[in-house]
């Protein structure tokens, strides 16, 4: 297989389905950023890398018109290929940042809430050099790449903060409180890294960048079982179109039949070991 070149570099956003504009994939991990709209108004899904910021005010503003701004930024969850661009970008647009509450401290650079949520990598790698750093300079770094003043809890029976007609559906597992969000009328499913399109979890599904149901990342996974439960939540979904965070979104009739037979092979015995 010959490996695909990276795509989405354009500061294009692509309109998936009705009013769901899709910003990517980008670059090596294949990231992407949706654009949806609502009404008169439109909200962020996700914001990328911290290099990313200026590339999704293009896209917005080439769909949405010069100086377009949203309602507001919705994160599925609170790691630095999603939430990287969120607080530039809430600064620009003076809006607020949502995550789920069991996210928020994490959001806010919580030290405590950092190592309880910690994912393999978190813990072998980060956590021991963010240790090293001594508190003051930990602190001081959590400080500059927390959301600060932007963040907002999503309220849990409150709807979707600016989309009308969207669920809210919490996702837990790869992060404590991951979400994805669905509109009920035609079952569209934005699942951020709760399931995904391309394969992320060998290296040679990372390199090749293939395309393919995963779940999230181990290595960057909180609880795997509540991973796997999330993956079955969302299949009973029976989503027309699964818009991950990373590859290219999966969208037709095939797609709740695809996520089910994901989620069947996934919740065999749950060791993970198989998607290494
Ligand atoms: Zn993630
Ligand atoms: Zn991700």
């Amino acid at each position: 297989m010959t490996p695909s070149p990276p795509t989405g570099t354009a500061s294009v956003a692509r309109e998936i389905v009705q009013d769901v504009y899709c910003l990517g994939p980008r670059g090596r991990t294949q990231t992407n950023v949706y654009f949806v709209g609502s009404g008169s108004s439109w909200t962020l899904i996700d914001a990328g890398w911290a290099k990313d910021g200026p590339w999704i005010k293009k896209a917005a503003e080439s769909v949405f018109g010069a100086g377009a701004r949203p309602a507001s930024i919705l994160l599925t969850h609170y790691h630095p290929d999603h939430a990287g661009s969120a607080l530039q970008l809430a600064r620009l647009w003076d809006c607020a940042v949502y995550v789920h509450p069991d996210e928020l401290p994490l959001a806010r650079g919580d030290w405590s809430a950092i190592t309880a949520g910690a994912g393999p990598l978190d813990t072998w790698v980060i956590l021991p050099l963010m240790r090293a750093m001594g508190q003051r300079r930990r602190e001081a770094m959590l400080s500059r790449s927390s959301l600060q003043d932007v963040a907002r809890a999503i309220e849990p029976n409150g709807g979707v903060p600016g989309l009308a007609g969207w669920e809210f559906i919490p996702t837990p597992g790869h992060t404590p409180g991951h979400s994805s969000f669905f509109r009920t009328k035609d079952h569209v499913l934005i699942t951020g890294d709760a399931v995904v399109t391309m394969k992320l979890n060998t290296v040679s599904g990372i390199l090749l960048q293939r395309p393919g149901l995963s779940g999230p990342p181990w290595y960057t996974s909180w609880n795997w079982r509540a991973a796997m439960e999330s993956v079955a939540t969302l299949a009973r979904l029976e989503p027309t179109v699964l818009a991950g965070g990373h590859g290219t979104p999966m969208i037709g009739a095939q797609t709740a039949a695809a996520l089910h037979a994901f989620a069947n092979h996934c919740s065999a015995p749950a060791t993970g070991a198989d998607l290494v």
